[in-house]
Parts: structure tokens; sequence; C-alpha cells
């Protein structure tokens, strides 16, 4: 019998682009997204989904960024070790960062979480090691001295089907997600491999893709999990975040 997972949601920072960036051809201001982390609570450990970002990018909001600019910030009290503390959950009782991928707003706060093993799949790690871009993965984020195990293809975490790690290539090499299992249902945590409901709707990839063939492959799996009834939590949609209540238990 599977035991009771809970599932939490931070924001853990701010993600500022223009629409055209998710879907190409799409018009409009500048938009405000989250940079999302999440607790899973399990009976027998607890784990991070995605960390945000290090500190360098943690700003003043006198100091906020331009309304018209494209970027990543956050604020005093957004890192996952604060989200954390604010419910009573001790950042060094976390005992696995599950990293969707390794880019600079993914990991960043890996090192708050001191005790815990990253789980990161093998073709991301080897991608992150070796990148020539510094903007996109940089080793302050993602070595910070935890032990590191990198996983191929699919994971089943605590061996009960509750949590599952999945690989969901194409925004990155190595992109991986994960599917909680909850008294009401199932929830897939996306991190990049779709940015957006819109663009799982309208079944356009961002151009900030590694490889399209993998994907779009990756986007016909979540339109079929999401036709079977599995709720889908994007990884930089704004509109979708108006709908979700950081700090609390995810009920679905
Ligand atoms: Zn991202």
């Amino acid at each position: 019998m599977q035991d009771d997972v809970t599932l939490y949601a931070f924001n853990c920072g701010w993600f500022q682009c223009k629409p055209g960036y998710y879907v190409e051809g799409d018009e409009g201001p500048h938009m405000r997204a989250p940079v999302p982390s999440y607790l899973i609570e399990h009976p027998r450990g607890r784990a991070v989904f995605d960390t945000g970002m290090g500190v360098r990018f943690r700003r003043e909001q006198a100091n906020a960024l331009p309304a018209d600019k494209f970027g990543l910030e956050w604020f005093e009290g957004m890192d996952i070790a604060t989200r954390l503390k604010a419910i009573d959950v001790d950042p060094a009782s976390i005992d696995w960062i599950i990293n969707s991928h390794l880019h600079i707003d993914h990991c960043g706060g890996n090192a708050h979480l001191p005790n815990a093993t990253v789980l990161v799949q093998a073709i991301e790690f080897e991608t992150a090691r070796t990148s020539e871009q510094p903007m996109l993965y940089t080793p302050d984020d993602y070595d910070t001295g935890q032990p590191i195990r990198t996983v191929s293809g699919e994971h089943d975490l605590f061996g009960d089907g509750s949590v599952r790690i999945v690989p969901t290539f194409g925004h990155t090499p190595g992109h991986q997600s994960v599917i909680v299992k909850l008294s009401g249902g199932e929830v897939l945590l996306a991190g990049d491999c779709c940015y957006t409901e819109r663009n799982l709707d309208v079944m356009v990839l961002p151009n900030a893709t590694a490889n399209l063939e993998q994907g779009m492959e990756t986007y016909r799996r979540l339109d079929a999990l999401r036709k079977s009834g599995t709720h889908i939590l994007f990884g930089h949609d704004g509109l979708q975040w108006k709908s979700v209540t950081e700090g609390v238990p995810f009920v679905l």
C-alpha cells in the first residue's frame, strides 16, 4: 500500500520575458513568471524538486529588474531555505534534491540543502560539466559538495510508485520531471520540459530547446498524461501560478 505523500509549492524567484520567448509570434509586454521549487514529503524522506537561483540573482526592491527587461531575480526571503523554514522544515533535513536540469535557475539553491543527495540524469550532468555556456550552467550552482547520484531514465525514489522521476528530454539533453502520486491524483512537476500550459495547448516548442525532436516527443507524452487526468504544474507559467497557493499542502 502506498504511503501518504504531501506536496508543497514555493516560488523562489521571478523570470521575466516577452510572450514570444515561450511561443514565437506571441506579442505583448514582458510577463513575470515564477521560478518554482517543490517540497515532497514522504514518510521515508524529504525531497526538493528544483531549488531556484543562486545568491548572485538576489536584488533589493529598489533595484528590481525593470518591467521591460528580460531576466531573473529574487528578493530577500524567496530562497528555498527561507521558504522551508517558514513552514518549520529544517533545510538540513532534506534528503534528496531532484534537479529537473542544471540550468542556473533550477539548481542555484542546492547549496542551501547541505545534507541532500542530488539526483540528476547522467546525460544532464555530463552536459553541464562539458558546457561552455556559463550563462546556462555553472559549477557554483550544481557542484556544491553534496553527493551527486546520476540516474539514467526512470527512477522510483521510494520504491512504492509515489514519487517517480521520469526523463523529459528536449529543453536540455538530460531534463527530467517528477510524477507525484497524491491522495487526489497524480501531479507532474514539469520543470522546463514545458514552460507554460499554452505551449502544450498549441504544441509549440520554445526556441530555447536543445533537441526539437525529443522536445516534441516529451510534449506528446505530457499531452497524453494530461488527457488521462494527470495535473501538470508547468515550469515558468505566470498565469497558472495564480491558482497555486504557496507553502500549504497542494490539493487536487
Ligand atoms: Zn528555467
